[in-house]
């Protein structure tokens, strides 16, 4: 099996959901020669499970300014996200979503055929001032899944080729630059190298490494740990979104558009508690403000259920004709998980690991950074990430909702340009080195002959659980020193794992164990992060000390990992603060409220 089948490409972009069909379509268009690999079918990406939409300042319903837009992001951020990017994202988002229409992406639509939009937490007009905007846009509840496959039907015009269930193992490293990467065929047990110009990293979060998660089980970031084991830091993975509306138990969503078209949450006594949190938005505060009233009412006794352990979410006052309409699908889900039936009764919620507003460090044409001597900004050449694997930094310390999928295509969009920018079609490329690939190999044969003790369900539930308790949406000094101790000895415990399929084809139980390796390390960098960052700030909320410290702490986390003694060495470098153009001017820290 040491035989590699090679290919050359200008072009190599490592996953099919919407950040990566993006620029796969992108290069594509822009006459390079660009293959796209995936580990699952383009279209069961998890940005088909997006529900509630994608942000744009359309205006279609109300008043609306990309400027307005900015401001809520920084201010979502916590002033964490740098300004440069955030400018970019907003200026562009219009745009973004227009092309989307033009490809034939089926939005609802207003009375006189205009976009459908509607409020999104955070999501105000005037500067912050209110009241909310209507900037959300929106396929019913189902806009992910419109625009995944608006996509990928477009990205069929052009000419780039996909390589589907093929597993990217590494990337393929020289001189500190990336020449292409090595991959797995799931189906026949092939290996292959991609010899490429560049490769642009659009692998997705790493919801799994927790308990209860909203992201599908294919969500084990192994762009981001590819990055780990070739040396690169990851940034800002301490800021982890819990979403306030997961299904009790199950951990499916329930989107904050439910919010957005009139729903609200109550505790044991009936109270809309969330009046008491943030009087002014009430149950469409920013999502970690919510993910912590609703933990704070729990913790004191409010909760409902047998064990006083959820809240619950009241759409039964809402038209059923609306809810028809407007939230068809989340409808569906809340009776199959939770055998409710949303006209009638409350949906029991619970806060759930959402979004990893951490990844790697990029700057908004998508280039991949890192930091060398005194350069916080150096770029690594023929690297790229896009979607949420990157950190460019727009999310900073708490992503707005629907601002990820307006991401997705911003900056897969920028990724491409760029790529059309800086590459010629069909250039030269010198030889892999002669061991391209070697580190690749010795990984699975090590994990394809463990024989181990412990099963690879084993570990992955160790880690879970031990994220769950320790580095959730509350945090002490105390939980943090605790879980960093109890998240190294379960990442050693991988040298016993077993592997009982000795085979190279579809052998799920080697490729869920490398996925589990993967989130291993994320997790060391996340749960390390987290215990150095003494501050609150977005969905970092630290109960020892409660305040953000713009003083010491307004930076970004950078984290390496060494795999072999399990270590993490951390770094920082600073904010962006400034913005790319003269048409707004840096958005000062302020306290954040709602
Ligand atoms: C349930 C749910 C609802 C959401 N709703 C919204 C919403 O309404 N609005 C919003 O803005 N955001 C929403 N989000 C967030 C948003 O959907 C995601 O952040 C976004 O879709 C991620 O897209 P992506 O392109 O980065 O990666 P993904 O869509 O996660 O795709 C990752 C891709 O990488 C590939 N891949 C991964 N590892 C490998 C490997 N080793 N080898 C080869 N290929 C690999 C996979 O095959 C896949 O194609 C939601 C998220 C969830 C979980």
């Amino acid at each position: 099996m040491t035989d590699w089948i090679d290919h050359t490409y200008d072009v190599v972009v490592v996953g099919a959901g919407g950040s990566g069909l993006r620029a796969t379509l992108g290069a594509a268009e822009a006459g390079l020669k660009t293959a796209c690999v995936t580990k699952v079918f383009p279209t069961r990406s998890h940005t088909v499970a997006a529900q509630g939409g994608i942000a744009a300042s359309l205006g279609n319903m109300g008043p609306d300014d990309w400027k307005w837009h900015m401001y809520d992001t920084v201010k979502g951020s916590d002033w964490l996200g740098d300004q440069d990017s955030i400018e970019y994202l907003c200026r562009e988002a219009p745009k973004a979503v227009y092309e989307l229409e033009n490809w034939g992406m089926p939005f609802s639509r207003t009375e006189d055929g205009k976009i459908y939009q509607r409020p999104f937490g955070g999501m105000m007009q005037n500067m912050g001032q209110g009241p909310e905007a209507q900037r959300t846009c929106a396929a019913a509840d189902r806009t992910g899944h419109a625009m995944l496959h608006t996509l990928y039907g477009q990205s069929l015009r052009h000419d780039a080729e996909f390589f589907i269930e093929y597993f990217a193992l590494d990337l393929i490293m020289e001189d500190g630059e990336c020449r292409g990467i090595t991959a797995w065929k799931l189906d026949d047990g092939t290996l292959h190298r991609f010899r490429a110009q560049t490769v642009i990293l659009a692998t997705g979060g790493y919801g799994r490494v927790f308990f209860s998660a909203t992201s599908a089980h294919t969500c084990t970031g192994d762009g981001n740990a590819m990055v780990l084991r070739a040396g690169l830091p990851v940034q800002d993975m301490e800021f982890i979104q819990f979403h306030p509306t997961g299904i009790y138990g199950a951990g499916c969503l329930i989107t904050e558009g439910s919010r957005g078209e009139g729903g609200y949450l109550t505790n044991s006594e009936g109270e809309r508690f969330m009046e008491r949190y943030a009087p002014s938005a009430k149950d469409l505060a920013s999502r970690d403000v919510v993910s912590r009233a609703m933990t704070l009412e729990i913790r004191e006794g409010r909760g409902v259920g047998k064990d006083k352990d959820h809240i619950f979410l009241h759409l039964d006052h809402l038209d059923p004709a609306v809810l028809a309409e407007r939230l068809p699908g989340i409808s569906e889900t809340a009776k199959i998980f939770a055998g409710v039936d949303v006209t009638k009764e409350p949906i029991p919620v619970l806060p759930t690991c959402h979004y990893n507003m951490g990844g790697v460090q990029t700057n908004y044409h998508g280039e991949v950074l890192t930091k060398k001597g005194k350069n916080p900004d150096s770029v690594v050449k023929g690297l790229m990430a896009v979607g949420e694997a990157a950190c460019v930094s727009v999310h900073g310390a708490n992503r707005l909702g629907s601002n990820s999928l307006i991401d997705l295509v911003v900056f897969g969009r920028a990724a491409g340009l760029r790529c059309g920018e800086v590459l010629k079609a069909g250039a030269e490329q010198k030889p892999l080195p002669a061991n391209a690939g070697a580190n690749s190999l010795a990984r699975l044969e090590k994990f394809r002959n463990a024989a181990g003790t412990k099963q690879t369900a084993d570990i992955r539930l160790d880690l879970q659980k031990a994220m769950q308790a320790h580095c959730a949406v509350f945090r002490t000094e105390e939980s943090l020193a605790e879980g960093v101790d109890k998240v190294t000895e379960i990442a050693a415990s991988i040298k016993d794992v077993s592997v009982s399929d000795r085979t190279m084809i579809w052998n799920t139980d080697l490729m869920e164990t490398l996925e589990l390796d993967n989130l291993l390390s994320q997790a060391m960098v996340t749960i390390a992060s987290a215990n150095n960052r003494k501050e609150s700030r977005g969905a970092h909320a630290h109960e020892d000390y409660p305040d953000r410290n713009d003083k010491t702490w307004m930076k970004h986390t950078l984290a390496w990992y060494d795999g072999d003694t399990n270590s993490v060495k951390i770094d920082y470098r600073p904010v962006h603060d400034y913005t790319m153009s003269d048409e707004v001017d840096y958005i000062k820290p302020k306290k954040r409220v709602y």
